[in-house]
């Protein structure tokens, strides 16, 4: 059995060594990371040509099952998998870790996208730290705010004119969080309901801090298509496959 994981998150690199000494697993990665973490078993990188080119990827390498198992803000290849998937009549799983919940005493806007995050940030404070990945940064290209800027890798232009960067991977902990809203004077924090432990943390610091937090809403998972929302639920439905 040949099963290919969509890869680039940590559920997906937890899947491929979970699977790997029971079947053969490739797990595909966008290149975006100019060093990413690999996972067991053997790993492709780079683009497939679009939900065609996965089709054929599909066809060519007999796969027999896939797990999308992207980050959830993904869009694209989610919705090329779920095509791909059909064409090829390969069955398809996504593997989405559950979204933050806000407790007491957190302090959130929700919103739809980058752009919505941008124009949610007047009146909230002088200061911000967008934890949002280094693409997408074009939304606030246009702000007033001086920005904090967290990514792995250096992001490219367009950026908010007043920006610093600070190029880190989590995980990261409560105590490394409170410190950066500490001493870069934080008022506002953005991010994605990327969910997971990795980066939580800086939704308690913020809570302690009292500052609120804009939260980007995910992009829906194409219809009909199976979630899993842990790695050993993914190997499991691929076991039963077998
Ligand atoms: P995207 O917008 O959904 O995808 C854009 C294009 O990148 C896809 O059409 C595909 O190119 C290629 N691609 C994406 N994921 C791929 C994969 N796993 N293997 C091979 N090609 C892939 O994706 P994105 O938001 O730029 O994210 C890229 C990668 O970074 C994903 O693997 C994701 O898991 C990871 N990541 C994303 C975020 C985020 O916030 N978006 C955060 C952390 C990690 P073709 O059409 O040529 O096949």
């Amino acid at each position: 059995m040949h099963v290919l994981i969509l890869g680039g998150t940590t559920e997906a690199r937890a899947l491929a060594a979970a699977l790997h000494s029971e079947v053969r697993v490739t797990s595909s990665l966008a290149g975006r990371v100019a060093r990413p973490r690999l996972p067991e078993g053997e790993v492709r990188i780079g683009g497939f040509g679009g939900a065609e080119g996965l089709a054929d990827w599909l066809r060519a390498h007999g796969v027999d099952a896939v797990i999308d198992a992207t980050h959830p803000f993904a869009r694209t290849m989610s919705f090329n998998a779920a095509r791909a998937a059909a064409t090829a009549h390969v069955p398809l799983l996504a593997l989405r870790r559950p979204g933050w919940v806000p407790v007491a005493g957190d302090d959130w806007r929700s919103v739809a996208s980058l752009e919505e995050a941008a124009a949610a940030l007047d009146g909230l404070g002088e200061r911000v730290f967008l934890t949002t990945g280094r693409m997408g940064l074009a939304a606030f290209a246009g702000c007033p705010q001086w920005f904090l800027v967290r990514s792995v890798d250096a992001p490219d232009a367009p950026m908010p004119d007043r920006a610093e960067v600070l190029l880190d991977r989590g995980p990261f902990t409560l105590e490394g969080e409170r410190e950066v809203l500490r001493r870069h004077r934080v008022d506002v924090l953005v991010t994605k309901d990327s969910g997971g432990a990795a980066t939580a943390p800086k939704l308690r610091a913020a809570r302690e801090a009292g500052i609120p937090v804009v939260v980007v809403r995910r992009p829906p998972v194409p219809d009909g298509v199976p979630v899993a929302t842990t790695p050993e639920e993914a190997a499991d439905w691929v076991r039963g496959r077998r």
